[in-house]
């Protein structure tokens, strides 16, 4: 992705999450941030070691970056990145957005990710600068309702005004946390994900024996 002769800002969605597994709902958002805010590409990026993260259980950074490549292969507007599932230690978003904005210096950079994480943004490791790296778009399930958080945000981090944005996305009424139930007690997850993905699943045994 290069600035083109018009001198035309490149917009890049940066699309981070766990995604154990991912599913339609996060490529429902991710295509719905595309269209929403332009952006040229969308770059998924499967968390590392996710830093805050309170289930032990999380498959293995190499099982999830397949599931998502398996995912987003129809779509050329997506890309997938390892970088974090290579770097070792927890997966701190400010590092991974700094060697982003080296790699594209003059891009819009937008971070798409679920509304709950962005709820925690300000207990991220150098949030403020965060800020300065990037903008975020907040995919909301049905029902999310954004507003006391945002007001306190207007408060209390008024330089970060106009940074945050959120995009309802219907289809996120499916949850991974769900999907890892549901197998587990060996309910069908048909058609919450793609069929590449539910394969590659099976395959594997995934969720089998966990909740
Ligand atoms: P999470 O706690 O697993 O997810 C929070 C909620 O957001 C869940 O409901 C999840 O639904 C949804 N979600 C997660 N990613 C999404 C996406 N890309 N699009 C739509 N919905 C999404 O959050 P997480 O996955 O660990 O973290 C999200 C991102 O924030 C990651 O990139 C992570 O590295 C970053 N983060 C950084 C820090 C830090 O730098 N200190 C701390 C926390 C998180 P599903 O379960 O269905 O996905």
């Amino acid at each position: 992705m290069k600035n083109d002769l018009t001198g035309k800002i490149h917009r890049l969605g940066i699309m981070g999450g766990t995604f154990d597994p991912i599913h339609y709902g996060h490529l429902v958002a991710a295509e719905m941030a595309r269209a929403e805010f332009k952006l040229d590409k969308v770059l998924f990026i499967p968390t590392g070691t996710p830093p805050h993260k309170k289930r032990r259980d999380i498959s293995a950074g190499k099982l999830r970056y397949e599931m998502v490549k398996c995912a987003i292969q129809d779509n050329s507007a997506f890309d997938i990145s390892a970088l974090e599932i290579e770097r070792e230690g927890p997966s701190y978003t400010v590092e991974t957005l700094r060697v982003l904005r080296r790699k594209w210096p003059n891009h819009e950079l937008y971070f798409i990710t679920g509304s709950d994480a962005l709820l925690e943004i300000f207990s991220w490791r150098e949030a403020e600068e965060i800020f300065n790296l990037i903008q975020f778009i907040g995919a909301a399930r049905p029902g999310f309702d954004a507003s006391d958080f945002l007001l306190k945000v207007q408060q209390e981090h008024p330089e970060t005004q106009g940074k945050i944005h959120y995009l309802e996305v219907p289809a996120l009424a499916i949850s991974s946390t769900d999907i890892r139930a549901r197998v587990q007690r060996g309910e069908p997850i048909r058609y919450l994900l793609p069929e590449s993905v539910r394969l590659f699943l099976e395959q594997r045994g995934l969720y089998k024996g966990k909740a």
